[in-house]
């Protein structure tokens, strides 16, 4: 099958690898009608997540058709439309009962090969997933696989930043970043009732997407703080969540929040120290929350949302390329050209 392998730093090569089969009785195979490209996979293309195997397969958003069944598998035939969250959960462990399944005790990421242990990604034609049965969701009839794909990973991050954040009715919410997390924070927001949503970028084209699907867009550059200061009496953002995973965008967040309010950092962070000292949380208040989004959980409560059209998140990709033109798709979204906010490869 052709696959989009990671090769070094700054390098990701378009090949063909042998086809992947069936390594355990709870496994399927799915042929991927879309993959998409994550602000997480670029920071493995970036070298700032470190330790990945040459030779991994890329990816881990993806919709697909189910092409093989393992024996043990109940919930699956050939032929199902599919959707994954980025991770794996088995549903049975005590962190898939809590809907932590993000740390589901059997759990794993695609697209990532570690000492030769892991689990292979989604830009390729055809992807191994284990424990299927709990793992793969069914797309809802119409919705197309590049948007069904939305609820795997990026819509479900934003979510969870939303949730995790305190966005709710009545919340003044602000969202650091309009990447494809930020502005699904941003839906998410919207959707959980808040009462106003500010989003910031530095990017015009991605802070257009942001008003387009109902933010007020705030440039980096105007003092987003003291604008959302202005529209709240002095306070702050109730609700701030950070979609970026640098320490500018903590301190950013924690400009925008008021005392007593709550960050939500979903961004992937790679310092080593919080941009934010102990003292500093202390004399506002402050609850600092973050990690990595349980999807599988929140998928069930998402796809009837993207099946009910209310928002056109076609719009969110700026670049549809075949898997061959993987390589230029990271560079564009990595380097932000040709007003690139995200990318799908179609096998
Ligand atoms: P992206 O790189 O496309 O988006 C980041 C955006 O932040 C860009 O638009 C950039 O212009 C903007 N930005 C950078 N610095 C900023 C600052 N100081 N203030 C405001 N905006 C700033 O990536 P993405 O796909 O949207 O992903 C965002 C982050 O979310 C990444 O770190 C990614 O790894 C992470 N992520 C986390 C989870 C999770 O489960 N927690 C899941 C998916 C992605
Ligand atoms: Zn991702
Ligand atoms: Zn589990």
């Amino acid at each position: 099958m052709q696959a989009l392998l990671f090769d070094a730093v700054g390098r990701v090569r378009h090949t063909t690898v042998p086809d992947p089969a069936l390594a355990d009785p709870g496994d399927v195979l799915v042929r991927v009608e879309a993959a998409a490209i994550c602000g997480s996979d670029l920071h493995i293309y970036n070298g700032l997540e470190t330790g990945l195997d040459a030779g991994t397969v890329m990816g881990h958003e993806f919709a697909g058709e189910v092409v093989e069944v393992g024996q043990g598998v109940t919930g699956w035939q050939p032929g199902d439309r599919v959707v994954s969250p980025f991770t794996t959960s088995c549903g049975a462990c005590f962190y898939c009962r809590a809907g932590l399944t993000s740390r589901c005790e059997r759990g794993e990421l695609f697209g990532w090969v570690e000492k030769g242990k892991g689990l292979h990604g989604a830009q390729a034609d055809l992807v191994r997933v284990p424990l299927a049965d709990a793992t793969l969701v069914r797309v809802p009839e119409g919705v197309p696989a590049e948007t069904a794909l939305l609820a795997g990973d990026v819509l479900a991050t934003g979510w969870f930043g939303a949730t995790s954040a305190g966005a709710g009715p009545g919340a003044v919410v602000a969202v650091v970043g309009c990447g494809p997390v930020g502005l699904m924070a941003v839906i998410a927001a919207r959707e959980l009732g808040a009462e106003v949503v500010f989003a910031l970028d530095a990017l015009p084209e991605r802070l257009a997407l942001a008003e387009r699907w109902g933010a007020v867009g705030l440039n980096v550059r105007d003092d987003p703080a003291a604008r959302v200061r202005d529209a709240t009496e002095g306070r702050g953002a109730d609700a701030v969540v950070e979609a970026v995973g640098s320490p500018q965008a903590t301190r950013q967040a924690f400009d925008l929040v008021r005392p007593g309010g709550t960050i939500a950092a979903v961004g992937v962070h790679t310092e080593s120290n919080l941009a934010i000292a102990p003292g500093e949380i202390y004399a506002r208040n402050l609850t600092y929350r973050a990690g990595r989004a349980s999807a599988r959980d929140a998928m069930p409560r998402l796809l009837p949302l993207l099946e009910s059209g209310r928002y056109d998140l076609g719009a969110l990709f700026s670049h549809r390329l075949p898997l061959s033109e993987g390589p230029r798709g990271y560079d564009l979204f990595n380097r932000k050209l040709e007003g690139c906010t995200k990318v799908v490869l179609a096998p």
